[in-house]
Order: structure tokens, then C-alpha cells, then sequence
């Protein structure tokens, strides 16, 4: 991996007179202040630094050398301006191509960054590419992440780079189911907040116009983005959403920056542009994920050997076991379902029904409880946005045309059934979906698994299920 050193004495001094400069000369740009952050930056490190060689056996990294280098010089270019009390010495910015075809790109803490090769090639601009790339980057220098993490005070954190996986290969590539009881820290970690996405923009814009680059740029490629709109929400935006008028405030933040010595050559950029087209084809982050795996695109029993032969499954006892997950609900389940505890979620399953498919959590029969933070206080904003998550990558789960009325320990909820092919058998399974708010805004929800054809008799049993719960907070 390329390693970008920074924070040396003279950067930041130079950092310094460039910011004194832009206050000079400008004066009104946005103040960003990083958030309260209990972990300290030598774990942003050491996450990043576990999650990114993760994320480099499961993902195609492209090895080429002039592309690396051409993204390598865009990314030292915003590095080497970013604030100085932003920096952090153990940080070490990296840049890596990722070969397949959506428009993505996700940073680690700490500064591995991961940038999709469609992103790279949809871009119109060297611009464009490099807000993506100042966008990231801010999460990073901000230590978004860890304070995301930070306010998920309630659950146990677990493994984290474990979780930052599940978010990148699980959450937009495998099945809802598949996207396990790793989703609530995924989330923590890669899906940020609205304040973060405003906070990422807007420092990104601001690193943009110091490095060279127009920051106008950056709002025109959320729009081409925004365009991928056609198969459900596109990657970038699931992980990063819109806070809202994004388009308006980064314009008009970019009316008070002042471009520093624009960057006028890009020849390098458009060269490297050139050489991704003339490539094969990059695949989809699936087809890439799959064949990295091994597994081609059929099933066989060696795919599975956790999860029991189908129609070995026990059906749901009718007695019942309680159980009292932390300091947030207790919930009664069929007596031969086992407690699978995860991060921010716990499964609870039969025998049987529970093992993973290509390093993901997979349960084919019972419910997951869990907790998503979420920023809108909006229960059904909130629920389409954790059903967008789910679905992220997954064109075989349905979306709900509406939702019916349901409650959860005596709060009013949402609960809509979908339908899906389950990633551990190939079989269609349905997916039933409860949800409620909690007391912060976090949204509550409750997925109920079971293949289709036996769906009508579980139905009874997450009915039953959800019944029992009691909310403690
Ligand atoms: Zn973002």
C-alpha cells in the first residue's frame, strides 16, 4: 500500500500561513470543530490498519502502477493542506483503486482510503474525482468514525474492524440477512450522520479550494451521483446521505473560499482515465466479491457448511425463553432458538438455521434485534433508510409499497414484509420488518427470516415475538 507521510514541521507551518492566508482573504468560511471522540487517534490507527487488510482480501485492488501513482498525487496534493490542528502524526493517508464498476469510495480511520474505479471514470473532471477524495479524507481528519462510535455509548463495540467490514462487503454487497449483526456498527462506523455528511463537505470543499481545485466541483459530482439513482440508492449515498440541500451550501461556501493556485495541467488525470477505459470492463463489487471468493455464481452444499441441509430446521417451540439484552430490552423467543449476540444487534435462531456464507453472519430462520442510529427523528424516514441499507447492492430484496401500523412495547411502529433470495441457500425467503424510535432517535427494529414456503407458520412465531418485547431505556 502507498503510505503518504504527513504532519511534518514544515507542512504544518506552511499549513498555517496558507490558513492565516484564507482568513485574510476570505474570512467567512464555515468553522468546522471535531466532535467528541473517546477513542484517541493510535486507534483510528490500529482500526483502519485492521479493516484495511480486511478490505484488501476481499476487494480486487487494482495494481497499477501509473494509475496508483496519478491518484497517489491527487491525494498527497489535499493531504498537504489539510488544517494543521486537523492533523494527526500516527495518521498515514494512503490511496488505493479498487477494480470494480459502481461509483464509491470509503476512507478507514486513520487514512487508508478505498476509491472505486467507476468513481474514477464517471468523474468528468480530476476535480470531481479529488472532492470525492476531499470528502473522505475529511471523515478521516475529522475521526468521524470513532465519534460516530462514540455515541453508541449503550452497545459494546466488539470487533471493529470486523463490523467495518461487514459495512463495506456485507451492507452493500451480500443480502440483508447476510448484513448480519454486523449492521448497527457498520453503521457507527461508515454510515454517517447528516452532521458529519454537512461537517465532510464542507471541510472538503474548503481543503479542495486550498489544494488547487474548484470546490464547485464537488457539488456537481453528488449530482452525477445523485444520477445512479436508477437501481435504488447508489453505494456512495447509502454510506454518506444527503443531508439536505447539499447541492445549495457547498455552492455557497464555494463563493467564500478562494481557489489557491488553481490546478490547470491534467493531462496526468485525463491519461489515467484513458488507460481505465481501455481495460476490460471493471465487474460490479458482487461479481468482483464472488469470484474473489471463489464461488463463482452457483450454490453448492460446500458453500454452507455451517447451515444445516434445508428442511432440517426445527420449527420455533411453542415455550419460550426470556432474555435481557444490556440495559435496552428484554424479549421472549422460542425455547430451541439460540442467542447470537453481535454488536449493536443480537440474532436469535435455531440450530441449523445460523453459519456464514463467504465471511458474512447468515441466518436463514429467526429475528434479529438491533439498534440504527439514525439522525431524522422520523420513523418513516428512518425505516426507508435502514430498508435502502438493507437492500444496498442486493437487487433481489423487494421494497415495501407501504407500511402497516404495528407497536413495540407500547410505542407505535412500522412493519412491512419483503421478500428476498436468501444468501445462504439461493432460496426465496421473506423478510419481516418491525421498527419503532427510541427515546435518542435511534431507530429499533426487529427482523424476522424464514424461507417462503415456510413463512405463513413463522409469521405467527415474530408476531408472538415482537409481542414480548419490552423497551427498558
Ligand atoms: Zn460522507
Amino acid at each position: 500500500m502507498r503510505t503518504i507521510k504527513i504532519g511534518s514541521y514544515r507542512n504544518t507551518i506552511a499549513g498555517l500561513a496558507l490558513a492565516l492566508l484564507s482568513v485574510g482573504l476570505v474570512g467567512a468560511q464555515t468553522v468546522i470543530t471535531p466532535s467528541k471522540n473517546k477513542y484517541t487517534p493510535a486507534q483510528d490507527v490500529e482500526l483502519g490498519r485492521q479493516a484495511a487488510a480486511e478490505v484488501e482480501q476481499q476487494l480486487p485492488i487494482l495494481r497499477d502502477g501509473d494509475v496508483t501513482s496519478s491518484v497517489g498525487a491527487i491525494g498527497r496534493r489535499l493531504v498537504d493542506v489539510i488544517p494543521p490542528e486537523l492533523r494527526h502524526p500516527e495518521f498515514r493517508y494512503s490511496f488505493q483503486v479498487v477494480n470494480v464498476r459502481e461509483i464509491n469510495a470509503f476512507a478507514l480511520p486513520g487514512g487508508p482510503m478505498y476509491l472505486n474505479r467507476g468513481m474514477i471514470q464517471r468523474a468528468h473532471t480530476e476535480g470531481e474525482a479529488a472532492s470525492v477524495m476531499a470528502h473522505e479524507m475529511s471523515h478521516v481528519a475529522l475521526r468521524h468514525g470513532t465519534a460516530q462510535a462514540t455515541k453508541a455509548t449503550k452497545y459494546e463495540l466488539g470487533t471493529l474492524a470486523g463490523a467495518v467490514l461487514g459495512a463495506i462487503i456485507g451492507g452493500r454487497v451480500g443480502s440483508a440477512v447476510s448484513q448480519g449483526t454486523e449492521f448497527g456498527l457498520g453503521t457507527a462506523f461508515l454510515r454517517f450522520s447528516r452532521e458529519f455528511e454537512r461537517e465532510a463537505d464542507l471541510l472538503g470543499s474548503q481543503i479542495m479550494a486550498r489544494a488547487g481545485y474548484d470546490p464547485r466541483e464537488m457539488a456537481n459530482m453528488f449530482r452525477t451521483i445523485e444520477k445512479e439513482r436508477g437501481s435504488g440508492v447508489p453505494q456512495w449515498l447509502s454510506a454518506h446521505p444527503n443531508p439536505g440541500h447539499r447541492y445549495d451550501y457547498i455552492m455557497r461556501e464555494a463563493q467564500m473560499l478562494q481557489v489557491q493556485n488553481p490546478v490547470r495541467d491534467t493531462r496526468a488525470f485525463e491519461q489515467m482515465q484513458a488507460r481505465l477505459n481501455q481495460m476490460a470492463p471493471a465487474p460490479t463489487t458482487e461479481e468482483a466479491t464472488r469470484s474473489k471468493a471463489g464461488r463463482g455464481t452457483s450454490r453448492s452444499p460446500e458453500d454452507r457448511p455451517e447451515l444445516g441441509p434445508p428442511g432440517s430446521v426445527a420449527p420455533p417451540s411453542s415455550r419460550d425463553t426470556t432474555y435481557t439484552e444490556g440495559n435496552l430490552f428484554r424479549v421472549s423467543v422460542p425455547s430451541n432458538w439460540r442467542e447470537l449476540p453481535g454488536t449493536n444487534a443480537v440474532t436469535f435462531a435455531p440450530e441449523g438455521a445460523y453459519g456464514t456464507e463467504g465471511g458474512q453472519s447468515v441466518f436463514t430462520h429467526g429475528v434479529q434485534i438491533g439498534v440504527a442510529r439514525n439522525e431524522t427523528h422520523d420513523l418513516r424516514t428512518a425505516t426507508d433508510e435502514f430498508v435502502d441499507s438493507l437492500a444496498g447492492g442486493n437487487p433481489n430484496l423487494s421494497r415495501p409499497s407501504g407500511y402497516d401500523r404495528t407497536s413495540i412495547g407500547g410505542r407505535n411502529g412500522l412493519h412491512a414484509a419483503l421478500s428476498n433470495v436468501s444468501d445462504a441457500t439461493g432460496q426465496q425467503e421473506r423478510i419481516e420488518v418491525f421498527t419503532i424510535l427510541l427515546r435518542d432517535g435511534s431507530l429499533f427494529y426487529v427482523l424476522g427470516v424464514a424461507p417462503r414456503d415456510r413463512a405463513s407458520d413463522y409469521q405467527k412465531t415474530f408476531r408472538r415475538v415482537v409481542g414480548s418485547i419490552r423497551i427498558i431505556e
